[in-house]
């Protein structure tokens, strides 16, 4: 019998034995402190000539590790590792396969306090939503390995008379999968295992703000007993070995999650046929969000109130489903808008390890540039209402931020900004809020709140969005719950922690026989 997924339930930090634990996890995060993680190809550590640092945000003075960076000679090694270690991974059997990751679950779940500490730290994430990518890391564990097994049941066809026939999946090759910094270890972790479990191997290139938590994850995997090579870590900058990754003719697969600039280009660059090239590369490119919430004349506003800025303030706006536009009906505008900007006031800033912050730094000082330039373009678009500033300590700290009187096209209502900035467009009715909604680019989350269900079933149909709430914040998807991915610029339309996700890492092999 297959298992049944069920989702890791968040740690409860009222509790004081978690809160003691979570402590204790940071201390003794903290003594790692600079410690050094190598590049790990074909099992073995690997040091390089070059070393960059990864900080603590919340006190840039922090150096929490340093990472080797490979240069391309060793990014080269890693892909044949890769492709040797594949010629026996793809053989394994699912169930085997699926056995590693259920254990790797099980090494998550006995670390969690460690790995939740890691992030804190590392990205800045405040105690409730480092614990939230800890959980979904390991659902991402659990469902794909579930999701596998399924898939290597015998799939269902057709009989006709004097034959046998089977339809099964098999791997495609070498992968890259090159992941955001925003979710360390939830976002790396499902783009690694999901190909893996299908008997794909990986070259993994995490994002450079983020080494230590992608470092912590390896460790896992290699406990759980995953085969040398079949997942080999490099580390470094996106522009050069990224681009050597994809540009690679070796490599059947790239999987990637980041900004739509690094997506479209690397879905450019990975289509560009090679010499010694036999195959066309499927490319998974998940990106960047515009994404709004309608507060419609017949919503609970307060609830409203809550989740816009849940969503919009939330991890510091540095989620692709944050809502950074709040699109208002104008019977309900002066007194929504009064209750933003109040609750908005009262938003606790601070260092992400005191549990009492509910927002933290932004990642690094450009974040913190682009975040301060948009700031300067929203006060000539629109009008400021609170927020604006660095706040005066010594991370990359920032006021959260609204502007209102922001044209449905001006650039704070159509660029990705990925901080603290939540633009307000005040429309006359139900069906211009759909309008302004779909009018961007992207296409990735999307909120309704209404109380009326002749609009939602509108919105249902209407709004383009890959992940559409009613009555909730557009944040916190939950594998196999709502499985996650947009449209248009947002991606190519891989749906992580849904069905289909293994099929984009697999090609399906039909045999028949005559008997
Ligand atoms: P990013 O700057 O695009 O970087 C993503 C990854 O790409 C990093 O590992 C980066 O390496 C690498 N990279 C950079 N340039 C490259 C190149 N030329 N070739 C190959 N790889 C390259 O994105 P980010 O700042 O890490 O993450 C934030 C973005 O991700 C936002 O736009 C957000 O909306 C999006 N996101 C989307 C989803 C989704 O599911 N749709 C989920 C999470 C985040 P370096 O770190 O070394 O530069
Ligand atoms: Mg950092």
């Amino acid at each position: 019998m297959i298992p049944d997924f069920k989702n890791e339930a968040p740690t409860d930090f009222s509790d004081e034995k978690n809160q003691n634990a979570m402590l204790q996890a940071i201390k003794k995060a903290k003594n790692e402190y600079g410690r050094e993680y190598e590049l790990v190809i074909d099992g073995k550590k690997v040091k390089s000539d070059d070393k960059f640092a990864s900080i603590n945000p919340s006190n840039p003075d922090e150096v929490v590790g340093y990472a080797f960076s490979a240069n391309r000679e060793i990014t080269e090694r890693a892909i044949r590792a890769a492709s040797k270690s594949f010629e026996e991974w793809k053989l394994v059997s699912p169930g085997i396969r699926a056995r590693y990751l259920f254990k790797a679950a099980a090494l998550m779940r006995k670390r969690k306090a460690e790995l939740t500490a890691a992030i804190v730290l590392e990205n800045g994430k405040n105690w409730v939503e480092a614990d939230g990518d800890v959980a979904e890391a390991i659902d991402f564990l659990d469902y794909y390995a579930i999701r596998a097994l399924q898939l290597a049941e015998r799939q269902p066809l057709a009989r006709i008379k004097g034959e046998d026939n089977e339809l099964y999946y098999i791997p495609l090759g070498v992968g890259v999968v090159i992941s955001p910094w925003n979710f360390p270890l939830a976002i790396l972790t499902g783009m690694t295992v999901g190909p893996l479990v299908m008997g794909n191997s990986i070259v993994l290139k995490p994002a450079s703000n983020t080494p230590v938590v992608a470092a912590k994850f390896m460790e896992i995997m290699e406990e759980a007993g995953v085969p040398d090579g079949v997942i080999n870590l490099v580390y470094g900058s996106g522009s050069d070995i990224g681009h050597y990754l994809v540009s690679h003719p070796g490599i059947r697969f790239i999987n990637f999650t980041g900004s739509r600039e690094v997506g479209l280009y690397i879905v450019e660059e990975g289509n560009k046929i090679r010499e010694g090239q036999k195959w066309i590369k499927r490319i998974s490119a998940e990106m960047g969000g515009k994404n709004a919430i309608i507060i419609d004349s017949e919503a609970e506003v307060d609830s409203a109130v809550a989740c816009v800025i849940a969503s919009a303030f939330g991890y510091q706006g540095q989620k692709c489903s944050a809502c950074s536009r709040a699109i208002i009906d104008e019977k309900i505008y002066d007194y929504t808008v009064q209750q933003l900007v109040e609750k908005t006031k009262a938003i606790r800033i601070g260092p992400a390890e005191d549990r009492e912050n509910f927002m933290g730094p932004l990642i690094d000082q450009a974040a913190l540039d682009k975040f301060l330039k948009y700031v300067e373009i929203g006060n000539s678009e629109g009008r400021i209402l609170c927020g604006g500033s660095r706040l005066n300590k010594s991370g990359y700290y920032v006021e959260p931020t609204i502007f209102e009187g922001i044209e449905p096209r001006a650039r704070l209502a159509q660029e990705e900004i990925f901080g603290p900035l939540l633009s307000l467009i005040k429309v006359k009715d139900f069906d211009q809020a759909l309008d302004v909604a779909n009018d961007t680019e992207y296409g990735l989350t999307g909120s309704v709140y209404s109380n009326n269900w002749s609009k939602l079933e509108k919105s249902r149909r209407d709004f383009h969005v890959g992940n559409l709430y009613f009555n909730r914040k557009s944040t916190s998807a939950l594998v196999g719950v709502h499985p996650f991915g947009g449209y248009n610029m947002s991606g190519t339309g891989a749906k992580a922690g849904g069905n289909d996700y293994l099929l984009l890492f697999s090609q399906a092999k039909a045999v028949s026989e005559e008997l």
